[in-house]
């Protein structure tokens, strides 16, 4: 499943021809919530040696539209793991104190602990995004940090951290509903900022920069994935499955158990 979603390096993202509303072959919604048990019980043991290895980390890069599921996912799918090996950071608007830094600075200043799984909400990636469209900075600035993103994901990479990026890939349509709810609810009323219906109207400007930028930016050693994000339930099986994929690769081992423990009883 994860290898059709995978954005081959060189290869152009093409997002329009992607689709948002897959099941991912995974049948009706109760079928993909027992399959995203049975990949949390997985993940929780994973990232319970992970922790207690303790030399190498994961980071999961979350983009996408307003109310494509950024903050749901990482509620849903890491429902169970043990908070103290989680480490979750959103990035806003850029505070005066990172503004007066190179944009990398505030992303690399909060990169996880080696044995935690980083969680970023928003990244890097709204500099060649938002800063984009919305043209915070002339193009020769923005063009140029695409070379900059892929060797700090190197960097990265060769010094013991696996990055993984997703784009939650929803449809203009989903995206209406789910802003319409955010005003009709008002359980929901604070998530809702008008910009968000700038961002909206602007909604083909958005797509063509995250689709260039992930052109430019999957590779090898930071691949991005497409997660079809209309299906919550399919999106969140598919993002575990991620996790645990990556995560068995790795194969954390716990450290061996000192020899003086040898027989030792507790007086
Ligand atoms: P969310 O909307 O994801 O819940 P926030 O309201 O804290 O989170 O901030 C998100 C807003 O910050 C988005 O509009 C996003 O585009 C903007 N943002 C994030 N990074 C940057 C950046 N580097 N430059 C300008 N705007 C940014």
């Amino acid at each position: 499943m994860l290898d059709e979603l995978q954005v081959r390096p060189g290869e152009p993202a093409r997002l329009a021809e992607r689709e948002t509303k897959s099941r991912l072959g995974l049948g009706e919604k109760s079928d993909g919530y027992a399959r995203l048990a049975e990949l949390q019980e997985q993940l929780r043991e994973l990232q319970a040696h992970l922790f207690g290895e303790s030399r190498r980390s994961v980071l999961l890069i979350l983009q996408g539209m307003d109310s494509s599921g950024k903050d749901s996912t990482i509620r849903r799918v890491f429902e169970g793991v043990n908070p103290q090996g989680v480490w979750v950071r959103g990035f806003g608007r850029p505070e005066e104190a990172e503004l007066a830094r190179d944009y990398l600075w505030r992303v690399h200043r909060d990169v996880p602990r080696r044995g935690k799984i980083g969680i970023f909400n928003r990244s890097h990636y709204e500099d060649v995004g938002v800063v984009r469209v919305k043209e915070l900075v002339p193009p020769e600035v923005w063009q140029r940090r695409y070379h900059h993103i892929r060797e700090f994901e190197r960097l990265l990479t060769d010094e013991g951290t696996r990055v993984l990026k997703v784009w939650l890939h929803i449809s203009h349509e989903e995206q209406r509903a789910r802003l319409q709810r955010r005003i009709d609810d008002p359980e929901r009323n604070w998530k809702f900022e008008p910009e968000d219906i700038e961002a909206r109207r602007d909604w083909p400007l958005y797509q063509a920069a995250y689709e260039e930028a992930i052109t430019e930016t999957s590779t090898d050693w930071a691949p991005w994935y497409v997660i079809p994000a209309d299906r919550r339930w399919a999106r969140d099986v598919a993002i575990a499955q991620l996790l645990v994929d990556t995560l068995t690769e790795m194969d954390p081992q716990l450290p061996p158990a000192d020899p003086r423990l040898q027989g030792i009883t507790i007086p």
